[in-house]
């Protein structure tokens, strides 16, 4: 039985209202032994942090996303500090900056997400990082971020993960420098994604997690559907062809990736805790 974890889901919301634990059940079956749940703003992340109160295999992020950096205020920005704070929450994110749809004024997403760095150094919780049409304004912010944290979370774990990762395999490397992991999200599975192919091919498996980023972006055997955490196989396959590897070394290595990254240890999954077997 392959072992997989999905790094970045939208599972607590509406969505998923209808059907969610049939939804958690079936990643289950299907060998997920975690999901974790982003949250957006201060409220939607205390909706993933109930989520994940209620399901061993569900972890919470907690976070402002760039889109809705603009209605956050300093009193959202502290309640999140606070929610970032709990066992269950694994991760500060989703963050970042989007200046490609631009929801938000670009010096609103980018103090926000310097906030929030903030909030993740005094935690010691890695980021989980937005970046689209950005990266001229990502990568020298975490640049300075990385330097002034040395290049690692108090703890020794990397500082954080570069999720949805939508760029060339010469940024991926630049971030994988600065000490964060990169994020394959299932669209990897599309026959158009050749530079996300390429970033696979270039990146050492150990720093590469996955992640379906559900309900969005499901691949391509469900193209037009509702993505969920189970499909996150699908970008364990294409990976592994990707790499010319076993498809069991690329879920188990990325899995095991995830569990380093967000702090989880292997016998808090709930497949292991009942010595589950095959
Ligand atoms: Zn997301």
């Amino acid at each position: 039985m392959m072992r997989l974890f999905d790094t970045h889901s939208h599972i607590h919301d509406k969505d998923f209202d209808a059907d969610r634990d049939a939804i958690i059940g079936r990643a289950e079956h299907d060998g997920l032994i975690g999901i974790i749940t982003l949250g957006v703003t201060a409220e939607n992340s205390e909706r993933a942090l109930a989520l994940s109160r209620r399901h061993s295999l569900v972890w919470a992020a907690a976070g402002v996303h760039p889109h809705d950096a603009a209605e956050a205020t300093d009193g959202d920005l502290d309640a999140l500090e606070a929610i970032a704070r709990d066992p269950r929450v694994v991760a500060v994110g989703e963050i970042g900056l989007d200046f490609y749809r631009n929801l938000s004024p670009r010096d609103r997403q980018t103090a926000v997400f310097r906030r929030q760095l903030d909030t993740s150094a005094r935690v010691g919780k890695p980021v989980a990082v937005h970046a689209r049409d950005a990266h001229d304004e990502m990568l020298p912010l975490l640049e300075s971020w990385s330097r002034a944290m040395g290049g690692r979370l108090p703890d020794g774990r990397p500082l954080g993960v570069m999720h949805y990762f939508s760029a060339d395999a010469a940024l991926a490397a630049a971030y994988l420098k600065l000490g964060f992991m990169i994020s394959v999200h299932t669209s990897v599975t599309h026959p158009k994604a050749a530079m996300l192919a390429e970033v696979v091919r270039e990146t050492p498996l150990q720093y590469l997690v996955l992640e379906t980023d559900s309900p969005y972006g499901a691949p391509q055997r469900f193209r037009g559907k509702r993505n969920e955490p189970a499909y996150v196989a699908e970008a364990s396959t294409r990976v592994a062809e990707l790499k010319g590897v076993p498809v069991e070394t690329v879920a188990d290595t990325t899995t095991n990736n995830a569990l380093r990254l967000f702090g989880i240890p292997p016998s808090a999954s709930p497949s292991t805790a009942k010595g589950a077997s095959a």
